[in-house]
């Protein structure tokens, strides 16, 4: 009995480790998961629907929100294959070169565990589905009156729905806009608006954003002696970036796209979603950030308004921002022109989309 049941578990260990799944393979899981599992249709898992181990429920559950979402579950089965011992090659996998390396296990420069956040910050800047909205306000999530100027000799994509504005309708349920949208053509490329590492890169179906990078940028790299964060949502297509990968000022990091959930009011007018860049900016003293499923939250995290990022130095948290004098919300946007000139010459951060010459 016992030799039969070693047998068995030797069995499938060596099942998980030739089918060590590359990251298309953790997707085609995690679908099939919300396929069978998913019995009201809204594309994810409840806890009532989840008839497994309630343990691993909630260990799967990373924003805390009481549903498993598509981003969750492929997490899940991409760790795995960590686990199991991807992506060391052998001679009975032949490596594909096609297949996108397995998500590392190892941690990110900054990188630490769940345990460095506070309740605060982990809710006020995760946002999961079970938090009070009061949180992120108190982190600075609302309207500060801050405007783009830009150069008078450019032409930039402006913004069409800004910062902090309320989202309650879009979500039902109070909610506000975590970034500012600038609307733009497809295929239109996002850039950097500085150099930075990328920390982050998802394609969750289930998210508002859709398809969404996310780069760390050093003091060094922006000249702020701060951590900042910034997030360019909505692409056409998956960037071709690596978690990891350093990026430089204005590099082009993909084809602006309507990706990701349309609001339920849009759905139900069966109304698509405008192409457009969603930019998310947040701050922090500490160089410290922690991932959570499709999120990166800084340790003692800020919300910052994205137009403040442009005043290039502290202060930038909301109530600064709110209180400045009117004059001063207007506020000077520094570029880069098609042909990569940077305006003024310099500047370690620009627009994230190029501005054409007036
Ligand atoms: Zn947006």
């Amino acid at each position: 009995m016992k030799f039969i049941r070693t047998a068995i578990f030797a069995a499938l260990a060596g099942l998980v480790i030739l089918g060590a799944p590359s990251l298309a393979e953790a997707q085609d899981r995690a679908s099939r998961s919300i396929k069978k599992n998913d019995r009201d249709g809204d594309g994810r898992i409840s806890r009532d629907e989840w008839q497994k181990r309630p343990r691993l429920f909630q260990k799967i559950d990373t924003d805390g929100d009481g549903y498993l979402s598509i981003g969750e579950l492929r997490a899940r089965f991409g760790e795995g294959a960590n686990k199991a011992g991807a992506p060391t090659p052998s001679k009975a996998s032949k490596p594909s070169p096609k297949a996108a390396p397995a998500k590392s296990a190892r941690l990110l420069d900054g990188q630490v565990s769940t345990d460095a956040l506070d309740a605060e910050t982990l809710c006020g800047i995760g946002r999961g589905r079970r938090c009070d909205i009061k949180l992120a306000i108190k982190l600075g999530m609302f309207e500060t009156g801050l405007r783009p100027l830009f150069p008078a000799g450019a032409q930039c994509r402006d913004i069409d729905e800004q910062w902090a504005i309320d989202y309650t309708y879009k979500r039902n349920r109070e909610n506000y806009h975590g970034g500012i949208d600038m609307p733009a053509p497809f295929g239109t490329p996002m850039i950097a608006a500085a150099a930075g590492t990328v920390v982050s890169k998802t394609g969750d179906p289930d998210s508002y954003r859709g398809i969404e990078i996310i780069l760390r940028h050093s003091p060094e790299d922006t000249g702020i002696p701060l951590w900042i964060y910034s997030q360019y949502a909505h692409f056409d297509a998956m960037p071709k970036h690596q978690v990891g990968q350093r990026v430089g000022i204005g590099e082009v990091l993909g084809p602006t796209g309507n990706s990701g959930r349309r609001p339920s009011r849009a759905r139900r007018r069966k109304r698509a979603r405008r192409p457009a860049i969603h930019f998310a900016v947040w701050f922090s003293a500490s160089p410290k950030f922690v991932v959570r499923g499709n999120k990166i939250i800084p340790v003692k995290g800020r919300w910052m308004d994205p137009n403040a990022l442009y005043r290039k130095k502290p202060p930038f948290d909301s109530p600064a921002m709110k209180a400045l004098p009117g004059p001063e919300k207007k506020v000077p946007i520094s570029i880069m022109f098609e042909d990569g000139k940077v305006h003024p010459a310099g500047s370690k951060i620009v627009w994230p989309y190029t501005c054409k010459r007036k």
